[in-house]
């Protein structure tokens, strides 16, 4: 009997550098809040077996936190007139 695993599934597939076969992440190490090493093994150990290491890190944020984003319209909001401000309460309902 074949041994089974419940295992979550990932998004991110990493693939040996050397080889182009399937890797396992076998342990990751913060290098920073937003970025950290993952130490790889190919699974592909008949023939390549090779260890490395990639560097996963933040590039940039698509949409900030919605706390932010309502900060920000706050900020922008008080910075109007305030003849601006109440042609915007006529646009938008505040
Ligand atoms: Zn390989």
């Amino acid at each position: 009997m074949g041994r089974s695993h419940r295992r979550a599934k990932s998004f991110m597939r990493i693939n040996c550098p050397h080889c182009g076969g399937k890797a396992a992440i076998t342990s990751r190490h913060p290098q920073t809040k937003t970025a950290v090493n993952l130490y790889c093994h190919c699974r592909n150990v008949a023939s390549c077996g090779a260890t490395f290491v990639y560097c996963l890190a933040l590039s940039h944020t698509i949409n900030p936190p919605v706390n932010v984003t309502a900060q920000l319209a706050a900020t922008i909001i008080r910075a109007l007139p305030a003849e601006e401000r109440a042609k915007l309460r006529g646009m938008v309902d505040l």
